[in-house]
């Protein structure tokens, strides 16, 4: 095996840079002793303009676009070229982990840096994108900053309130922005080659591995349904065993069926039932009425729906034999994302470089990627956090980890950029 393009000693410094950002980033939050930090905050540009200033000293163009992305451009052999586009979000939930999102960003700088130091240019430029709403927190819709670049912002979005009353439009204008150039943040298909996205796994199944590094197959399409059985209520002194129409009982059938059906129909399918309301809800009463939820989620459309079909099918089926109703409604759904299978396997020769093995694991959360493979190959990096746990203070990754996710963004860039 020949030796990675950065070396351990240089990763290490690199790694400790990225750390040491993580937590600069960390304290522009508007709780403190917390991390916040919102779409169109005044924290949220105070960390675009800190990135900025870590991106031109690796050398790059910098600009934050009309929806509030921050942006940095690294020329490649002949200006003008092509780019790969690398990134993830600068946004944050409320008391936010360092990592989800920052990671992403600063590591991608550092791949940078890396060829800035060497004064090394590659047949395509890179791109880095700090995009300013992935996670939703201040309007309630998700994907902003990645919808700004590919230009799909629905007209309604302008005129989406905050908590306070606030709408988008005016917010931008509260921090310079103008809701009538939105448009502008789009980008030409013609601009980018590909997007890669590094980001920390937020599951558990990389320290499971016990691998720092693996790469996502694809982000998880989702179904959300409100589900009911209703049979009859009861005297529960009176009502004989045989005589009764328990929906409380149907349910307790139905959901350990689906906890036992799930993995059997794909290991990858997950499927929570979070939500039972049961009435009339009272010790002596029958259940009559009970009302429960189905998120189901995996990696591919076809084994998902599959899934979901024979779910409901049984739960139709458990009403039947128990001379009930059960009826499902779908409010939400959103298909799988399957990221790029050539930057998949580009990935995976530079994870495997880089720590020996490699290991494919969709994605069970949402991710800028979603929007940008809409209009470019993707692909995605992840990175192992501790215990899985994410969107939580408690967040952490190793700086041995993040080292090791330093070179393998220095390989893959390269081998995709054209240097290699
Ligand atoms: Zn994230």
């Amino acid at each position: 095996m020949s030796e990675c393009l950065m070396t351990a000693a240089a990763a290490a410094e690199a790694a400790a840079r990225v750390m040491a950002r993580c937590d600069a980033l960390a304290e522009i939050s508007e709780t403190p002793g917390e991390l916040t930090r919102v779409y169109l905050s005044p924290e949220l540009l105070r960390a675009n303009a800190m990135v900025g200033k870590w991106m031109t000293a690796a050398g790059m163009k910098v600009w934050q676009d009309s929806v509030g992305n921050i942006c940095g451009r690294y020329e490649g052999q002949q200006v003008g070229a092509k780019a790969l586009l690398l990134g993830s979000h600068l946004d944050t939930v409320r008391n936010a982990g360092r990592y989800d999102g920052m990671l992403g960003v600063l590591t991608a700088i550092e791949t940078v840096q890396y060829l800035h130091d060497r004064g090394e240019r590659l047949p395509l430029a890179i791109e880095i994108i700090g995009f300013c709403d992935e996670e939703g927190t201040r309007f309630g819709i998700t994907l902003l900053g990645s919808r700004g670049l590919t230009g799909t912002w629905p007209e309604s979005w302008v005129d989406h309130p905050d908590a306070n009353g606030i709408t988008v439009a005016q917010a931008m204008k509260n921090c310079g922005l103008n809701a009538d150039r939105i448009w502008q943040s789009a980008r030409d298909v013609e601009d980018f080659v590909a997007y890669l996205e590094l980001h920390i796994e937020q599951g558990p199944c990389l320290e499971q591995e016990q691998l720092a590094l693996g790469v996502v197959t694809a982000i998880n399409g989702a179904h959300r349904l409100n589900c009911r059985f209703v049979g009859e209520a009861g005297h529960a002194g009176t009502v004989p065993m045989s005589h009764r129409k328990d929906a409380l009982a149907a349910a307790a059938e139905w959901m350990v069926y689906i906890e036992r059906r799930t993995p059997q129909v794909g290991p990858q399918l997950v499927a929570t039932v979070g939500t039972l309301q049961c009435q009339p809800g009272a010790v002596n009463v029958i259940p009559g009425d009970v009302a429960l939820s189905l998120d189901v989620r995996g990696p591919e459309d076809g084994p998902l729906s599959a899934l979901l079909a024979d779910l409901l099918a049984e739960g139709e089926a458990i009403a039947q034999r128990r001379g009930i109703s059960f009826s499902a409604e779908e409010f939400y759904c959103i298909a799988a994302t399957a990221c790029d299978a050539e930057l998949q396997a580009a990935l995976t020769r530079a994870v495997v470089q880089v720590q020996g093995r490699s290991v494919s694991l969709p994605s069970g959360a949402g991710h800028d990627a979603i929007a940008v493979a809409e209009r470019w190959p993707s692909a995605m990096l992840f990175v192992r956090c501790d215990r899985g746990i994410s969107h939580n203070p408690a967040e952490s990754v190793t700086t041995e980890d993040v080292a090791q996710a330093v070179q393998a963004y220095v390989q893959v860039v390269n081998e995709v950029a054209g240097g290699a």
